[in-house]
């Protein structure tokens, strides 16, 4: 049992020194040895059972039924048609499931907590499967657990071990303890910390002892499923608009049924014209189409440094019209830089002869700050916070030696910075000696100091001296720097956190520059163009906070400028009423950030709000897009958000904000180009029956066109470029319909033209053999030829029209006729296809198709423009329309 053995057994056993944790190879061997550091999951979906799925719908019920039905007649030629594009269908939708499958799994895989681990000296973050038993692994607040380990080390370590003991109050570690009891439960053992878990407080190290299935949470194989699949409500929407318009369908093929008998058809023929318009009018495949553009367009988005964790953000995306983010590190470069400090002595700007000019105030300052932080640079290479770094970087600047400060004064206790206090502590004991150092917002320090330092004499703290403070933190923040104050207090002992930050002696403060992204004032710009508003959430000083956001063009007056303090003076009423006319939220803590969504959704905006830290996940929850950061980000932060940015970016936002538009746009377009076809067919068979003609299409072409040709130009409508002047349109109205816009006329109109130059090509086979689709008695091969001009025809005037698809109100010439190439090559395709169909003899047979002769294919090529024609003429009429009403 790990847990009953010492540290130093446990070392030993494990073969690692911790000071330099596993050497690469070793690690490697490792990971040969005991495998990767995985739960086995739920078994994956076998294709066979995706194969099963997709037969398990109404049409592939209707079109089964056909076959039998078919057999029974002797068709056996159209039996085996239907079952071959069943079997085709399937396996295309398979394939599709598996592609989308894999692009949402990739995804995930990229989302997947890091660990931290300490290999050959240096601590780097590696995958969490890649951890093995014996590595090192370095604990922080935020961080989930990658595997079983025996603390080595522990400052105020807290666990939420709820993923395990279902406890979700987190329990304490300490990683001095040996529990001598074999039989110690697992929430009981302190001196652990299991797989799965997650790091609340504080800070740790500990040894890998087991991992993947090896591990508690392997053992008792609770495997959590952690995404759940869950379609989207576009998904959604679009399932029961299918399932309604299938109903209506079945609607419709009782009613032909009903005209056909009292019209006298035989009861084959019927049948075959029931079946034929089930198949026209169910649209069968828009969720699957939407499954299909959603996994294009988040693997493309994740090329942009936009990851998508939960798939209903896409769709939310184009609606969001409040983007709320953090200043640190989003806007700002987080690369910070000491350029100025304060003393009661007065402001001295850092300049080049820093070393030597620097005085005896500075040095103190640059010291306890130094002794004060937990980051690291050594050899021009640095770890931890920028802020903490910016700190080191001051004091080599004076000349201060790190290394023998650190040395001589040795950790003994810490209370670690968290952004409700805005402070940072540690007790330092130097011979024998204690002190306490604590650095933070200088405001927050003025209140639990008593004392200044003042020519080198320890002084009450006057409200003279606060008012210096404060003149001196204005003037810093004035100009857009970070300010940090710092202070210090001898203690006769080792004391607790909750008596560290008291009664201090302040040394002064430091203003640190932190320049503003370059990419993020176009952004914010192009933002306000697309109907957005930018807003700035931050820890930060007013006042920094304010010039940052004014340079940024986020904020055009201080008055736009709110603290947490003034927001808890409101009444949440107040407040609420109050929320739009800010821009920048300063010194707010987590629970503020909550408020702030809270207050903007009541008013029916749909909000983005960034976060980082372990609080913040109550506000990426609430948020209607929570985007947590992928460089800085904690493991907490990441699972409770929607996206996440990988550059730790705003300018990102703005563009995935850009692509979901395009996204949504996209799935619009493909979703009414089907549906025009459905009811493009649905029109010419139901007009055609209605007054008594033959069926222009029969059951085998129709579901040639449904299932094959029509479903090429769909996905590829899908995958258009974005149209460039999307920022230049409000944000989407959530509750807008699918059919807004303009789109449900499109998809009624296209379909009622199609539908009517099929009637015109099939009337035009008869009229060009001196027949009338009214005559009693007409050869077959007449009735053949005339259908071979209706199915070339319908299917020119889809494909061609999906051209027209692209944009609703530009021509295809402004967007570019080449801009699509996988639309020009469904196109081409779905034309070979059907050169193919009529021009290879058997498959002319098997489809009851008659090779045409020139007019014929005039005609075809002439109806089949059509509707792409009409479609631009009207697009003119409705730019006119536009200008004039600009104008
Ligand atoms: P943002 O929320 O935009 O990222 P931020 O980084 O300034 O802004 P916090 O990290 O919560 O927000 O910091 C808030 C304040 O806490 C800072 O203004 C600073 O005064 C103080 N602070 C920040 N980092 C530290 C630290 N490592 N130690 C002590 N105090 C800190």
């Amino acid at each position: 049992m790990w847990f009953s053995k010492s540290i130093e057994e446990v070392l030993k056993e494990l073969k690692v020194d911790p000071k330099q944790g596993l050497s690469d190879a070793e690690a490697k061997a490792r990971l040969e040895k005991y495998g990767p550091n995985i739960l086995k999951g739920k078994a994956k979906k076998s294709i066979f059972r995706m194969l099963v799925e997709q037969l398990q719908d109404w049409l592939i019920y209707v079109l089964i039924a056909a076959v039998v039905i078919t057999l029974f007649m002797g068709e056996y030629v159209d039996a085996v048609i239907i079952l071959v594009v069943i079997i085709l269908n399937a396996v295309l939708g398979v394939v599709q499931e598996v592609k989308a499958g894999n692009a949402i799994e990739a995804l995930q895989k990229i989302a997947s907590p890091k660990a931290l681990v300490r290999r050959g000296g240096v601590v780097k973050e590696v995958g969490s499967e890649s951890v093995v038993p014996g590595d090192v692994l370095v604990l922080d607040a935020g961080r989930f657990i990658a595997a079983d380990l025996r603390l080595i080390e522990s400052a105020n370590l807290q666990i939420e071990e709820s993923a395990l003991t279902g406890e979700s109050v987190p329990s304490s570690k300490d990683a001095t303890l040996t529990h001598t009891d074999p039989q110690t439960p697992v929430g009981d053992r302190a001196n652990s910390a299991f797989m799965s878990t997650l790091v609340t407080y504080g800070r740790g190290l500990g040894v890998v002892i087991g991992t993947g299935m090896d591990t508690e949470v392997g053992k008792i194989a609770k495997i959590i499923d952690t995404e759940e699949e869950s379609q989207t409500p576009l998904e959604v929407r679009l399932e029961k608009l299918g399932k309604t318009l299938g109903k209506l369908a079945i609607g419709i093929c009782v009613l032909i049924f009903g005209v056909a008998m009292l019209q006298g058809r035989d009861l084959a023929e019927m049948f075959l014209i029931s079946v034929s318009l089930a198949v026209a009018s169910i649209p069968e495949g828009l969720a699957a189409i939407v499954a299909i553009v959603l996994s294009i367009g988040v693997t493309s988005m994740s090329r942009h440094n936009a990851i998508i964790r939960r798939l209903p953000a896409v769709e939310t995306l184009g609606s969001v019209n409040i983007i709320c983010s953090d200043k640190t590190g989003t806007l700002t470069q987080n690369k910070m830089t000491v350029i100025q400090y304060f003393s009661t002595a007065g402001e001295v700007t850092v300049g080049r002869e820093k070393r030597n000019g620097a005085t005896e105030d500075a040095k103190l300052l640059a010291r306890a700050m130094v002794l004060c932080s937990d980051a690291t640079y050594e050899d021009g290479e640095a770890t931890g916070d920028p802020t903490e770094i910016a700190l080191l970087l001051f004091a080599d600047d004076l000349g201060l030696e790190r290394k023998a400060l650190n040395a001589a004064n040795k950790r003994v206790g810490e209370f670690a910075f968290d952004s409700d206090r805005k402070l940072m502590s540690t007790l330092n004991e130097e011979n024998g000696r204690f002190t306490v150092y604590t650095k933070g917002a200088i405001d927050n320090l003025l209140n639990i100091s008593t004392h200044v330092l003042e020519h080198g004499q320890v002084v009450p703290l006057t409200d003279a001296h606060k008012q210096q403070f404060y003149a001196a933190t204005d003037n810093m923040s004035g100009k857009a720097l970070r300010t940090l104050g710092v202070a210090y207090r001898p203690v006769d002992s080792v004391i607790g956190t909750s008596e560290m930050e008291k009664d201090l002696i302040l040394l002064g403060m430091v203003g640190m520059i932190d320049p503003p992204r370059i990419e993020v004032k176009a952004s914010v710009e192009k933002a306000r163009n697309a109907g957005i508003t930018s807003m700035m959430i931050t820890g930060d000083h007013k006042n920094t906070a304010y010039a940052i956001a004014h340079e940024l063009g986020i904020a055009e007056n201080i008055s736009q400028a709110i603290t947490g303090q003034e927001i808890d003076a409101f009444t949440e009423q107040a407040f609420s009423e109050k929320v739009s006319g800010f821009r920048v939220f300063a010194r707010v803590s987590p629970e503020h950030k909550v408020k702030i969504v809270r207050a903007l959704k009541a008013h029916g905006n749909i909000v983005s709000m960034t976060g980082d830290g372990v609080n913040d996940a109550p506000s990426l929850n609430a948020a209607d897009i929570g985007v947590a950061m992928g460089i800085t980000g904690t493991d907490v932060a990441k699972s409770a958000s929607d996206m996440i940015l990988t550059d730790d970016n705003f300018a990102t936002i703005v563009s995935a904000i850009e692509q979901g538009r395009n996204i949504y746009n996209n799935i619009r377009k493909a979703v009414i180009f089907l549906l025009t076809c459905n009811l493009g067919e649905v029109v010419a068979m139901f007009m055609t029956l209605l007054i008594g003609w033959e069926a222009p299409l029969i059951a085998t072409q129709l579901l040639w066109i449904n299932l094959i040709t029509d479903s090429l130009p769909a996905v590829a409508l899908g995958m258009d470029p974005g149209d460039p002047d999307v920022m230049q349109e409000k944000p989407r109205d959530p509750e807008e319909s699918f059919f807004a816009g303009g789109a449900g006329i499109r998809a009624v109109g296209g379909g009622l033209l199609i539908g009517g130059l099929t009637i015109l090509a099939f009337w035009f086979g008869y009229y060009e053999h001196g027949y009338s689709p009214f005559d009693d008695v007409v050869p077959v091969d007449t009735l053949e030829n005339a259908r071979t001009l209706a199915f070339m025809t319908l299917v020119a005037c889809q494909l061609f029209y999906s051209l027209a698809m692209r944009n609703p109100v530009k021509s295809i010439f402004r967007i570019g006729v080449f801009s699509n190439k996988y639309l020009l090559g469904a196109i081409l395709l779905g034309l070979v296809l059907q050169l193919v169909v009529i021009g290879i003899p058997f498959m002319q047979e098997a489809f009851n198709l008659q090779m045409l002769d020139v007019q014929g294919w005039v005609m075809v090529l002439f109806l089949g423009l059509v509707p792409l024609l009409i479609n631009e003429l009207f697009k003119i009429f409705l730019r006119v329309r536009q200008r004039k009403a600009l104008a």
